[in-house]
């Protein structure tokens, strides 16, 4: 029997595009076209002045951490844990919350930079993740 693997999330009409780029290997930020401001996870409305017309930009993947929490439980199947949930201020200027992988709990801190890695699942699923800076 193959390993269970992670949970895929819910595909609809406002995020589905979204993982579609990250298919691609892409990390996509949703923009709104009237003024510009950058938003995630994508939503129909912009909550600065709530025009429903948007494009997005390609995220260099560059950014901080934010903050983190390491997860010991509750342990689902397709994980291996601790897992690293770390929150990212992009440099674009968004935050975008995601998994810091090939690094300990203990060294995991504020502030430190981080990029992102494309993760492929055995089964072809992408999900943006994080590795500190210059790590290999
Ligand atoms: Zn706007």
């Amino acid at each position: 029997m193959s390993k269970p693997s992670r949970i895929k999330p819910a595909l609809g009409k406002d995020n589905a595009w979204w993982w579609e780029q990250a298919s691609q290997g892409v990390l996509a930020i949703q923009r709104c076209s009237s003024c510009k401001t950058l938003r995630h996870p994508p939503r129909p409305m912009c909550g600065a002045c709530r025009s429903l017309e948007w494009d997005f930009v390609t995220a260099s993947g560059k950014g901080r951490i934010c903050s983190y929490t390491v997860l010991h439980h509750p342990q689902f199947p397709g994980y291996e844990y601790p897992l690293i949930i770390v929150l990212v201020d992009l440099e674009e200027g968004t935050r975008f919350t995601s998994q810091l992988v090939g690094c300990a709990p203990e060294d995991v801190d504020f502030d430190l930079p981080v990029e992102m890695v494309m993760h492929e699942d055995p089964d072809g699923f992408k999900l943006p993740v994080f590795k500190l800076a210059g790590a290999a």
